[in-house]
């Protein structure tokens, strides 16, 4: 389709569909999204480090057409005042994978979250976080090495759906009304009132995605994380239709915690994955304690939202941790961070959270020479102590960089790991 402002780069070539690898040509068109505040210093930072990666692992065989598009400030300057223009959500139907810098939402005058209109409006149900450590990295507990998980968390139901009703409005009074007189629900004058929705369709669809991932990676177990003993018929469902998908849809696949002990003595067979549930506030203190146990985690929306900004605190931050939000046809990769206004354009942050969700994406392409070598030459630069300000002021000995400089150290250390 003709576009009014995007570019479609003349070499390269669109991805089809996104549940088969025959469908990632080599030369694929990637969408970006630059960000506001520091968006711009971490994705200019983050493309020469994607770029020289793809470069040194395929020698010129692969290669990405980049393809920017808007939203966010920028959009608002191109498109007049429009801050998600129409033709960013066609954009990325056509061209089906991007990535995005961090996003500023406009406070007052009835502004939704960018972010939030990208997931709703292109429907991507999982927003996947992986969270582990690499070496170097500063921690506050003393065995990160031992985080290993990726969280599946739902995007697009429970209290984020926008039911609500605020106290003294006539709807909220009708629908109290209607909870009292006609169910006999039970509580104070004057409440505001939420409705949390959590459907079979919503959470089937979740878990078959973290199903599959867990099954292409060789990961060991899914644990449905959930609060099902206090809200039973959402939280609690949420568990039950996870276990009927794996039970039904994944039955040679999948084993549950009874049968692993009343059928294989607590081992694990080989090839086979184990379900497993948690409540909610345990988990929290299990992944401080017994990480080690966790691999995939499949959460509802506000469960998944804490629980990821906790596991990230364990091995560095949300400062580098990565994240992607993905439905049956668009996959969207993005920093977790926010603008960070006070730092715009100044070159200092660091680029790490949207650096490894570009890892994420080429993990995403099968690219995984190129994903595993950006990984490696992060580890060397931290080991030679070469960072931004945000880590230097945890580490004895670091050298301060800039954004750009961060970038070109780990560019520097790739020759140095492939040698
Ligand atoms: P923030 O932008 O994430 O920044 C909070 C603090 O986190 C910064 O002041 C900085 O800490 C640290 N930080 C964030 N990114 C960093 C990086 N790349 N490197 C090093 N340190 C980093 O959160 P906020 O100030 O609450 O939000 C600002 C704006 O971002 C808001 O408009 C919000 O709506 C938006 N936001 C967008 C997204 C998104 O697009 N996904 C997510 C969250 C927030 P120090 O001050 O200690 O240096």
């Amino acid at each position: 389709m003709a576009y009014q402002h995007i570019v479609v780069p003349s070499e390269g070539e669109k991805i089809t569909c996104l549940d088969d690898r025959s469908c990632f040509p080599d030369h694929p068109i990637l969408a970006f999204i630059e960000g506001d505040g520091i968006g711009a210093d971490i994705m200019r930072a983050s493309k020469r480090i994607w770029d020289a990666a793809v470069e040194k692992a395929y020698g010129g065989q692969r290669k990405i057409a980049w393809m920017e598009i808007y939203a966010g400030e920028k959009a608002a300057g191109l498109y007049g005042g429009d801050y998600m223009p129409e033709e960013t959500f066609e954009a990325l139907r056509e061209f089906k994978v991007g990535i995005k810098g961090p996003l500023t939402t406009p406070v007052g005058g009835g502004f939704r979250s960018l972010n939030v209109t990208l997931r709703q409006v292109l429907d991507l149900y999982a927003c996947v976080r992986p969270v582990q450590w690499y070496r170097g990295v500063p921690s506050p507990v003393r065995e990160p090495q031992n985080v290993n998980v990726v969280i599946y968390r739902e995007n697009t139901e429970d209290v984020y759906a926008g039911i609500e009703y605020q106290a003294g409005t006539p709807e909220n009074e009708k629908l109290a009304a209607f909870l009292r007189d006609e169910l006999g629900a039970k509580f104070f004058e004057g409440s505001g009132l939420g409705i949390k929705p959590i459907s079979a369709f919503g959470t089937k669809r979740l878990m078959r995605a973290a199903l599959r991932y867990a099954l292409e990676r060789g990961r060991k177990s899914v644990t449905i994380v959930h609060k099902g003993n206090i809200q039973k018929f959402t939280e609690g469902a949420f568990r039950n239709w996870c276990y009927e998908v794996a039970r039904e849809e994944f039955g040679d696949q999948t084993i549950t915690e009874d049968q692993l002990w009343d059928d294989y003595n607590g081992q694990l067979p080989e090839g086979k994955i184990l379900v497993k549930d948690r409540i909610a506030d345990i988990m929290f203190q299990h992944m401080l304690l017994r990480p080690k146990e966790f691999d995939v985690i499949v959460a509802p929306n506000l469960n998944g939202d804490y629980l990821s900004d906790a596991i990230a605190a364990e091995v560095g931050g949300v400062g580098i941790a990565p994240g992607a939000n993905i439905g049956d046809s668009v996959a969207l990769f993005e920093a977790t961070h926010g603008t960070a206004p006070k730092y715009t354009d100044l070159d200092k942050v660091n680029p790490g959270s949207l650096m490894f969700s570009g890892v994420m994406m080429l993990e995403f392409l099968g690219w995984q020479e190129a994903a595993d070598l950006i990984a490696r030459a992060y580890e060397r630069t931290l080991d030679q102590k070469t960072v931004t300000y945000d880590f230097a002021r945890q580490m004895d000995g670091a050298t301060e960089v800039r954004t750009s400089e961060f970038a070109t150290a780990l560019i520097g250390n790739m020759d140095a790991v492939l040698a």
